[in-house]
């Protein structure tokens, strides 16, 4: 369900940033996770980056480990980098809504602005943030260069109770999955626990996932307030999103997170997937467990749709995977590529 295909079906090309020595997460960083709330803004040629705030999130959930490689999958990348040398110190790769809306009509008539947002570890030096896009031609190229200092950081206070729902050890060592509530009432809160329980017992009977269960962990934040996801994104009648990341972010801030999924309580078909920025499914319809291992594909591992129009057009190949989620969620199974892929990314954030 991802509008923007950038990525060859199933032959993704994986390029590692280049690998600096690797250093002891505690000799850089405070283990506390930093977010910069950014605006960005443009049209369909050009884009530009606004900072709003700092946050101080909790705990660091993510890798502490080679943690200047980044697999570029997305299009856009963050560095982080020491002010005196110069060194990345942390890096990694995402998407973006306002990238897909970049490659509608819209884009062409008029400038637009999105909250987005990126998180790192806070560094115990000055350091100096760095974000870039890939252009046309898959060559990432420098949108800002932002001096951080961790007294600019204001703490998030505003914490929702959660409950975890598979825990498998530390933070530093597992994936972990942030689930959030949309569209739920206040008196909706058990039903929500009900749904988010069967869905994440449901994830983890589909590989390569299951196989894996063991590197992951899964909480869910127990609030109802709003996140603004909307059906019709991009004239897209089933493309549901928000443009709030903030509030999304906010929200999952309760728990240490690395990925976060949000179910819609919602009898209308519609979904979303971006990769490291957040998925969204509907909980009450038939599909909506296929549609979990679908977006969360996009969100995890950078897959892409493999919808037979999309594929003939990229690859110039009729022969195609036949067997893939990522195509049909008629079909139960990722393909053996996807699951490769998948696998890759579940390494690099835990070996
Ligand atoms: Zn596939």
């Amino acid at each position: 369900m991802k509008y923007k295909v950038y990525v060859i079906i199933g032959i993704t090309t994986i390029l590692l940033c280049l690998k600096a020595k690797a250093q002891e997460f505690n000799d850089l960083f405070f283990d506390q996770t930093i977010r910069m709330n950014y605006i960005i803004a443009g049209n369909n040629s050009k884009a530009e980056i606004f900072l709003s705030q700092y946050i101080s999130e909790g705990i660091w959930a993510g890798k502490r480990t080679s943690m200047e490689e980044c697999i570029e999958s997305g299009s856009f990348k963050m560095e982080l980098k020491d002010s005196l040398s110069g060194k990345t110190i942390y890096a990694y790769s995402f998407g973006s809504l306002f990238d897909e809306w970049q490659l509608t009509l819209e884009a062409k008539q008029y400038k637009k602005a999105f909250r987005e947002a990126v998180r790192f570890p806070c560094p115990k030096k000055s350091a100096i943030i760095e974000i870039f896009q890939k252009d046309t031609l898959e060559k990432y190229h420098k949108l800002c260069s932002i001096n951080f200092s961790k007294d600019l950081a204001i703490e998030n206070k505003n914490l929702f109770h959660s409950e975890d729902i598979l825990i498998n050890g530390s933070v530093d060592k597992k994936i972990d999955i942030a689930i959030l509530a949309e569209g739920y009432k206040d008196n909706e809160v058990n039903k929500f626990k009900d749904d988010a329980k069967k869905l994440t017992q449901k994830f983890f009977k589909y590989e390569p996932f299951k196989s894996y269960q063991d590197r992951f962990n899964v909480r869910m934040v127990l609030s109802t307030s709003p996140l603004d996801f909307k059906y019709n994104t991009f004239s897209i009648d089933r493309y549901l999103t928000s443009e709030n990341y903030w509030a999304i972010c906010d929200k999952a801030a309760s728990v240490p997170w690395d990925f976060v999924v949000v179910l819609n309580n919602n009898t209308k078909y519609g979904g979303s997937g971006i990769f490291n920025f957040y998925c969204c499914i509907v909980t009450q319809i038939m599909e909506s467990e296929e549609m979990l291992i679908h977006e969360f594909g996009h969100l995890f591992a950078a897959l892409a749709d493999e919808y037979e129009l999309d594929y003939q057009a990229k690859t110039k190949s009729t022969k195609m995977q036949q067997n893939c989620i990522m195509r049909s969620l008629d079909t139960k199974v990722f393909c053996p590529q996807c699951k490769n892929t998948i696998k890759k990314f579940i390494k690099y954030y835990t070996e």
